[in-house]
């Protein structure tokens, strides 16, 4: 499935540009006495400002696909183009760089460092960068105010609500300014009153131009979306 076709140029044109293109993605883990195959030959081409939700039965393979999009892993064999690098055969260099400036990640368990405030767990994950420390201070401190939370910056996870913890953890990834946000389950611990709050908060970010592609059991977060994708048994169908 894709969404180039052969539409002319004309229409190709007025649509924003690709920032991911898949093909023929396959994800095997070799195990002891058989392979489990995760992606089965995944096309999918995502363009930029898209909000897209991944939905799908538990083991469908979608936190394989979001590995691979975030160049955490690597696919068995095909193409997973981010802009014009191919994550697939890039070398390890490469594929460092493009997590620490290109992806965002956002987990449902929020992965923050419990011993460290809110902004320290931001500042964590500018680390890779190289920035001056008055840059690091800027982009932290607007990260968090993107979030809602400059008030709360000296707070440590233990004294925010999840859905306070879950805009720190959203502050870490976007603090770089990166191209996507990728995140997996973000409101899987959240109650529904916190679950929209971060819903809008992610719709905010997306207007302003931030590409969002979410893994999400809940048919209320992918309702909100501008595209919904199924993953079962390791292929794509758009819903
Ligand atoms: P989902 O996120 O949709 O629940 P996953 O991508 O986590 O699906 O898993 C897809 C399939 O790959 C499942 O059968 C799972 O058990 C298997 N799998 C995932 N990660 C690994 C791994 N690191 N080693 C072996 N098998 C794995
Ligand atoms: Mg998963």
């Amino acid at each position: 499935m894709s969404m180039t076709t052969t539409a002319g140029t004309s229409i190709r044109e007025q649509l924003p540009a690709a920032i991911y293109r898949l093909e023929k993605v396959t994800r095997v883990y070799p195990q002891k006495n058989r392979r489990i195959q995760a992606l089965g030959g995944v096309d999918v081409e995502i363009r930029e400002g898209d909000f897209v939700t991944i939905q799908g039965p538990t083991g469908g393979g979608k936190s394989t696909l979001l590995q691979l999009l975030g160049a955490l892993d690597r696919p068995t064999s095909g193409v997973v183009k981010l802009g014009e690098t191919d994550l697939a055969t890039a070398t390890n260099t490469q594929l460092g760089l493009v997590r620490a400036r290109e992806v965002g990640f956002v987990f449902q368990g929020f992965n923050l460092i419990p011993t460290l405030t809110a902004y320290e767990n931001v500042d964590m994950g500018l680390e890779p960068l190289g920035l001056t420390a008055a840059q690091r201070r800027e982009k932290v401190t607007e990260a968090l105010a993107q979030v809602g939370l400059a008030d709360r910056a000296d707070h440590r996870p233990g004294e925010l609500s999840g859905g306070q913890q879950q805009r720190v953890a959203i502050a870490r990834a976007i603090a770089k300014r990166p191209r996507v946000l990728l995140a997996d389950e973000p409101t899987g611990n959240l109650d529904e009153h916190m679950r929209d709050e971060i819903l809008t908060l992610l719709e905010g970010l997306n207007r302003d131009g931030l590409t969002l592609i979410v893994v999400t059991h809940d048919s209320a977060v992918a309702r909100r979306a501008h595209r919904r994708l199924r993953l079962e048994k390791g292929s794509v169908r758009e819903l």
